[in-house]
């Protein structure tokens, strides 16, 4: 969520190795594919190769490595030893899915681990390491068809190194002769961070901030209940949210005409159809909404449905907020909420 404007001071800040600047924001170097702090000693890159990005979560996302010279995954001037150990057995096997077992056999404890993680990086180690797998199966997706149509046509087997990072997430890669079903999977960069979105030719199925919390989870559900395969890629639908969201961010767009396909319970649907039927600029509370589906007693029910939502800001749960008047939770983060709101607002259209 870093202004244009502020690219210029950060990349001054870091041609300066200005020590100022350390912890409020991290490089990403699109040549070498790692993440550096303002203060690394390596040859400085080109404007043109940065990319600024104000936590290292967000690096890992956008599927940076953390740089092995200025180490930015740990506190200037000092590396506490279960943090380098943990990095680095991320880096040597970074799709893997961490459990309590594999701390023991690191000779780590788990819950000092979560402490020091959380400590310096504001994000508990699984989160760090999730990050990290995360990112590396939505690079495929950043980089777009290319790479994959080739994958595709020369068969998934002769490149495992591909499968591996990516199909732990997005679901096992198709094979060419079963008539599995295949749904296609874009980036989209927004002023609020980027997007990713998944669908076919007929509807969109998910849209969501690429540092959602449980967004792996999101996914995994989606290919599990369609019975699909994931790939990077672009569809009708997913080219015409992307123009739409352009022209929500300019404020000049608040009702989305993009297909999209509600996968829930039938109470969930009920719930979403509710949550379109708020008008950009208002707000609604749980108890509202359940009361609007004849249900009073089932707002919590609702909150969850709420939760469960997949489709960000088409399906406008950012639009409820609690009875008193707090905006509750959201799961792309109270910041982004927060905008949204005052960006519905004011634009009055
Ligand atoms: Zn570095």
């Amino acid at each position: 969520m870093i202004g244009v404007e502020q690219y210029e001071e950060y990349y001054r800040a870091l041609v300066e190795k200005n020590t100022e600047y350390e912890g409020v924001f991290y490089v990403g170097v699109k040549t070498t594919g790692v993440f550096c702090r303002p203060t690394c000693p390596a040859r400085k890159p080109m404007f043109k190769n940065c990319e600024f990005y104000e936590n290292a979560q967000q690096a890992l996302l956008a599927s940076f490595r953390p740089c092995q010279r200025c180490r930015p995954l740990s506190h200037p001037n000092h590396v506490p030893e279960i943090v380098r150990v943990l990095v680095e057995a991320v880096e040597h096997n970074p799709e893997k899915r961490w459990t309590g077992q594999d701390f023991k056999q690191l000779s780590v404890d788990e819950s000092t681990a979560r402490r020091q993680f959380k400590k310096r990086f504001g994000m508990t180690f699984v989160e760090y390491a999730r990050a990290r797998r995360m990112g590396l199966a939505l690079k495929n997706i950043r980089k777009g068809q290319s790479i994959i149509d080739t994958q595709l046509s020369t068969g998934y087997e002769s490149s495992s190194g591909f499968r591996d990072a990516f199909s732990r997430i997005m679901g096992a890669a198709p094979t060419l002769l079963e008539d599995g079903k295949i749904l296609r999977a874009s980036w989209i960069d927004t002023r609020l961070g980027p997007m990713i979105a998944i669908g076919d030719e007929e509807a969109l199925h998910l849209l969501e901030f690429v540092d959602r919390r449980g967004l792996e989870r999101e996914v995994e559900r989606l290919r599990k209940r369609t019975k699909s395969a994931i790939i990077p890629g672009m569809t009708g639908p997913i080219q015409s949210i992307e123009a739409e969201l352009t022209q929500y961010f300019n404020g000049s767009l608040n009702h989305f005409k993009t297909p999209i396909h509600l996968l829930g319970s039938p109470f969930q649907k009920s719930v979403w159809e509710q949550l379109m039927n708020i008008p950009a600029g208002e707000t609604r509370s749980y108890l509202d909404i359940a009361k609007a589906l004849g249900k009073p007693t089932s707002f919590r029910a609702v909150a969850q449905a709420n939760g469960a939502n997949q489709l960000a800001i088409i399906v406008p749960c950012h639009r409820v907020i609690n009875t008193n008047g707090d905006l509750g939770g959201y799961g792309g983060g109270i910041t982004r909420k927060n905008w949204l709101l005052t960006h519905e607002k004011q634009k009055n259209c």
